[in-house]
C-alpha cells in the first residue's frame, strides 16, 4: 500500500459535528470525480483534514489513454503529480478497500482493518465492467477495461498481434478496435443490438463510424449475440446466437458498466440504479456527498440520470466542493463527452435522445462534419467530428435556446452565429 506522508487520518467513535472549512473530509475512491475534489477543497481554502482512499495501487490517473493510447507510452498518465497530495496535506490511502460504512455513527472501516471518521463522507466509488452473461466468460483471454492494470494485460496481448474479438460496440470497445486495427491486428467487434454506440449516440452517427471503421479493416457486426466463449483454459473462440464460431485469442468483453454502489445501499442511502443525489451532490443522507459514475444525478431539460463521463464528474465534483466549503453551488453544465476513434476527434454536447430531427453541417467523408439535434427548433445536443468550432458553436445553441433555421444551419457557407430565426 503507497502511503503519503501528512496528517493522520483521525479514527473516532460516533457522531461529528457539524461541516465547514474545518470538517474531517472522507473520500472512498481515488479516481477523476475523487482527485478533482480533494484539489477543489484545498483551492477553495478547505483547512480541516482531508483523506482520500482508493482501493486501486496506482496515485490517481487519467482513464480516456487506457482505450485510446494503451499501445503507446502516453498509456500511464497521473492526473495531478504524485506530491501534489502530500504538498496538499491530502492523506491518501491507496491499495486500500472500503468495505463498511456506518452512517448514523460516521465512520468507514477498510479492508485492512482501518476506522475513519467523518463529518462529510464523499462516495466516489465510480463504476466497474459489467460481466458477459455466457458461460466462458471467466476463461483466461477475458477481460475488460477500467483500470491501468486492465490496459496493461490487454497491451501485452496486442504485442502478440493476437485475433481480437471486442463484445460490444460501445465506446470503449469501438476505440480500443480502432487502436488495435492500427497496430495490425485483426479485430471483429460483435453487438446485440442493431447498430453501434445504440445507446448513446444518433443512428446518423452510428452509420458515420460503422462505415469509417470498416473502411480501415475493423470487422464490424452488428445483431450479434454472443451465446458463449469456449476454449480448454483459455479463450480459444466465440459461439454466436447464429450458431457459428468466430475464432479468438483474445476477447474484451465492454457491454457497460455498473455502478459501484454497494458502500451506499448497506448504509441505507436511496438508489436508484445509482446513489441518488441532487444537484448539491448531497445523497439521502446530509452528511454523505456522492459524485461521478456512481450516481444518478439531475440533468437540466431531462431529468436524473447517470452519465459516464470526466466533465460530469468533475462537475459533481465542484458541487460537493462547494456543499462542503458552504459555498453557493455552481451554475449548472451542459453534459458533454469525447471520443477519439481512428482520426476523428469526437465531441459530444447535450444529451442525445431518439426522436429528434437531425441536421447534418460538413461532410463525414473527410471526416468533418457535425449532426445538431433538433427539438421543436431549438438545439437540444451536437455530435461532431473534428469540427471544434461546430462544437463550441452548438454548445451556445443548446445553451441559450433560440430557435434556429435547419437549412441555414445545413449549410456550411452559412456562418453558424447567423442561423438564429429568434428566441424561442
Ligand atoms: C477505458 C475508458 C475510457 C474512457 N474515456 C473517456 C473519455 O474519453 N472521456 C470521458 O469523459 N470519459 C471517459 N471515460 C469515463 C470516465 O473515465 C469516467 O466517467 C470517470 O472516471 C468517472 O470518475 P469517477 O471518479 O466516478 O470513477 P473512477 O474514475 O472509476 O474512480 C473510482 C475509483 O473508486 C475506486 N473504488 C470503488 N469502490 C471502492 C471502495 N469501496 N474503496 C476504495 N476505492 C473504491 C475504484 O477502484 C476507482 O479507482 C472512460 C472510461 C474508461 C474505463
Amino acid at each position: 500500500m503507497a502511503r503519503n506522508p501528512g496528517p493522520r487520518p483521525a479514527h473516532t467513535d460516533g457522531p461529528q459535528q457539524a461541516a465547514g472549512p474545518e470538517a474531517r473530509v472522507v473520500v472512498v475512491g481515488a479516481g477523476h470525480g475523487g482527485a478533482a475534489l480533494v484539489a477543489l477543497l484545498r483551492q477553495g481554502g478547505h483547512r480541516g483534514e482531508i483523506v482520500l482512499i482508493g482501493d486501486e495501487p496506482e496515485h490517481p490517473y487519467q482513464r480516456p489513454p487506457l482505450s485510446k493510447k494503451f499501445t503507446s507510452g502516453e498509456l500511464e498518465q497521473v492526473i495531478r503529480p504524485r506530491e501534489f497530495y502530500a504538498e496538499q496535506q491530502v492523506v491518501l490511502q491507496l491499495g486500500e478497500r472500503v468495505t463498511g460504512l456506518d452512517a448514523a455513527a460516521q465512520k468507514l472501516t477498510t479492508t485492512s482493518g482501518g476506522t475513519f471518521g467523518y463529518d462529510f463522507l464523499v462516495l466516489a466509488t465510480g463504476a466497474r465492467p459489467r460481466p458477459l452473461p455466457a458461460p466462458g466468460a471467466n476463461l483466461d483471454g477475458v477481460a475488460a477495461l477500467r483500470t491501468l492494470a486492465d490496459a496493461r494485460v490487454l497491451r501485452d496481448w496486442l504485442a502478440e498481434r493476437r485475433r481480437l474479438v471486442i463484445v460490444g460496440a460501445g465506446y470503449i470497445g469501438l476505440e480500443v478496435a480502432a487502436v488495435a486495427t492500427a497496430a495490425g491486428v485483426p479485430v471483429t467487434v460483435l453487438e446485440r443490438e442493431e447498430r453501434v454506440l445504440n445507446r448513446v449516440a444518433s443512428s446518423e452517427l452510428s452509420a458515420i463510424l460503422t462505415a469509417a471503421h470498416g473502411a480501415r479493416g475493423v470487422d464490424i457486426r452488428v445483431d450479434a449475440q454472443v451465446c458463449a466463449l469456449a476454449g480448454n483454459g483459455a479463450v480459444r473462440e466465440v459461439v454466436l446466437g447464429s450458431g457459428g464460431t468466430l475464432p479468438a485469442d483474445g476477447v474484451l468483453v465492454g457491454i457497460g458498466a455498473i455502478p459501484n454502489t454497494e458502500l451506499a445501499e448497506a448504509a441505507g442511502l436511496a438508489c436508484a440504479g445509482g446513489i441518488v443525489v441532487d444537484e448539491t451532490a448531497r445523497t439521502s443522507d446530509p452528511a454523505v456527498l456522492a459524485i461521478g459514475d456512481a450516481t444518478v444525478r439531475p440533468v437540466a431539460g431531462v431529468g436524473r440520470m447517470r452519465l459516464e463521463s470526466i466533465p460530469s464528474a468533475t462537475e459533481q465534483a465542484k458541487q460537493a466542493a462547494a456543499t462542503i466549503l458552504g459555498t453557493p453551488p455552481p451554475a449548472p453544465e451542459l453534459p458533454w463527452f469525447w471520443s477519439d476513434q481512428l482520426d476523428l476527434k469526437l465531441k459530444i454536447a447535450g444529451v442525445v435522445l431518439p426522436g429528434r430531427e437531425v441536421v447534418l453541417r460538413g461532410d463525414p467523408g473527410i471526416g468533418r462534419f457535425a449532426l445538431f439535434h433538433l427539438e421543436r427548433g431549438q438545439v437540444r445536443a451536437v455530435e461532431t467530428a473534428n469540427s471544434p468550432a461546430e462544437f463550441m458553436a452548438g454548445k451556445k445553441l443548446i445553451a441559450s435556446g433560440v430557435l434556429v433555421d435547419p437549412v441555414r444551419l445545413a449549410d456550411p457557407a452559412v456562418p453558424l452565429r447567423d442561423v438564429s430565426t429568434g428566441a424561442c
